[in-house]
């Protein structure tokens, strides 16, 4: 199998801890910091952590926003963490913003609460096992949004709550797995992206 182009959402948040373990999985890495970083072909896109808002305003700054939007439609395989989940969203419960969309789930922003803002669990994954999970000022995933073809796969469950989906091209999780020492989420992104 060729080896794997993966790019980086590089404007603000966790993209260093990403673009780590994609190396350290063998995958080929590019930032995507200004609009002719999308010039170059790749075979998928991670959205990391950070902060939503801000992120989501420098994409639509920098011109990126329109070219990934369509990308993400178009089938790239995409993997959002935390905020990258956000962007993803279609329906976002107490932000009045929608960015992307294009992920048929309602999600909340910092849906923990203050206390329990930032914790570390480890939880099953459907396929997966067991596997640590850092929550960061997290979001989580409400409800998933009934979309005519597009069927969302509930890939785990904390406290009764969604933190982790599949649809299709697009892998969402409210956690950051790209800072515990377990590569298999991103093992599953990859076979996503065709490795
Ligand atoms: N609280 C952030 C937001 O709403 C997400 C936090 C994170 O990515 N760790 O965008």
């Amino acid at each position: 199998m060729s080896r794997k182009k993966i790019a980086v959402l590089a404007v603000q948040g966790a993209f260093a801890e990403h673009i780590d373990r994609m190396k350290k999985l063998g995958a080929e890495c590019i930032e995507l910091r200004q609009r002719a970083d999308l010039e170059q072909d790749f075979d998928g896109l991670i959205l990391p952590g950070g902060e939503s808002t801000v992120q989501g305003k420098l994409l639509r700054e920098l011109s990126m926003f329109e070219p990934l939007r369509e990308k993400i439609q178009n089938g790239l395989p995409v993997f959002g963490t935390c905020a990258g989940l956000i962007l993803l969203a279609q329906e976002l419960s107490n932000d009045e913003h929608v960015y992307f969309g294009t992920l048929p789930v309602r999600v909340q922003r910092n849906a923990y609460g203050r206390q329990l803002g930032s914790f570390h669990t480890e939880q099953e994954v459907k396929g997966i096992g067991k596997v640590p999970m850092t929550f960061i000022r997290a979001p989580y995933i409400e409800s998933v949004v009934q979309s005519g073809e597009k069927r969302v796969e509930i890939l785990a469950e904390v406290d009764g709550r969604i933190v982790a989906v599949r649809c299709g091209n697009q892998l969402g999780v409210a956690f950051h797995p790209e800072l515990d020492a377990d590569n298999r989420i991103h093992e599953m992104f990859l076979q996503m992206c065709g490795c």
